[in-house]
């Protein structure tokens, strides 16, 4: 009988950087390269252009606007780009990908995608680890809010108060930690930041969005915010983003370490490419959550 890969923790993804790795790293990058002339703009692999028009070459010669983060993406803007229409790249580093500074600029640089160079030097590398080539990059001209990939995300998660999160959740009669997730519905969250928000306002990461009570709603607005917050002053005392075991964290990638809010065990839900974390005496009044998606498809 045909079943579900085994779970191979060696093979598992690196984590996608959150609203708080991405929003500090945006803030590195807008203090380095604001008002900078972009001199060239150079895909190194095939995967990394995402857009045919218009040409990345638009922006030649213009400043750098600024660097700012919507959802999981990246923007550095260049607003005299296009003959002043703005030209913006969009950068989504998926698992692996990373934006540093090109220090000796080779011409095969190690892990490579794309190379930004600026007058009198700099030069910006974007690198991704690992075989599987996803992180991307997309030229767009005019608001990038109103075009792909950034058209249509959902409210930014430090921008919710618990009103809005409950018109949200109201909708979505799904897993609150797959709701939390989903870009559309509210932007920024990850899985290591959906399992510590579900741990902190003590909800099963199971329960169905649409049915959860006004004081849940407060308690998990409040723990996203917190949760954010906390992640955010960390990673802006650092100088480079965080490795993904170095974030802080009281449940995620902690399964069988006791909870350190009533010493009960840790406990996991493995997906192919994921893990679900929680604290059954926090979250789920004692109960062990199995994974029944398999189920489905042996029926
Ligand atoms: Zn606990």
């Amino acid at each position: 009988m045909w079943s579900w890969p085994r779970f191979n923790p060696a093979r598992k993804l690196q984590p996608v950087p959150e609203l708080p790795e991405l929003q500090a790293h945006a803030e590195r990058l807008n203090d380095w390269l604001t008002n900078r002339t972009l001199m060239s703009f150079r895909p190194l692999s095939f995967t990394a252009l995402k857009t045919a028009t218009p040409s990345p070459d638009e922006a030649l010669r213009s400043a750098v606007g600024g660097v700012t983060r919507r959802g999981k993406h990246l923007l550095m803007s260049f607003p005299d780009g296009r003959d002043g229409h703005g030209i913006t790249f969009v950068v989504h580093l998926m698992q692996g990908g990373r934006l540093r500074p090109d220090e000796d600029q080779k011409a095969r640089p190690r892990s490579g995608i794309a190379r930004w160079t600026f007058d009198h030097g700099p030069a910006l590398l974007l690198t991704e680890a690992g075989k599987e080539k996803r992180a991307g990059i997309w030229v767009v001209t005019g608001d990038p809010l109103a075009s792909a990939p950034l058209l249509g995300l959902g409210p930014e998660a430090d921008a919710l108060d618990a009103e809005r999160l409950g018109e949200i959740l109201a909708r979505h009669s799904a897993r609150l930690h797959g709701v939390l997730r989903d870009q559309r519905a509210i932007a920024g969250i990850g899985r290591r930041l959906a399992n510590e928000v579900c741990n902190r306002a003590g909800l099963s990461p199971f329960a169905n969005a649409s049915r959860l009570g006004t004081g849940e709603i407060q308690r998990l607005a409040r723990a996203i915010t917190e949760c954010i917050d906390e992640s955010l002053a960390f990673e802006r005392s650092r100088t480079d983003m965080s490795s993904s075991k170095e974030r802080k964290g009281n449940v995620h990638h902690r399964a069988g370490e006791r909870c350190q809010r009533c010493q009960d065990t840790v406990r996991s839900v493995e997906y192919r490419s994921y893990t679900v974390s929680y604290c059954p005496t926090c979250q789920t009044k004692g109960k062990i959550l199995a994974d029944n998606t398999t189920s489905k498809f042996l029926r």
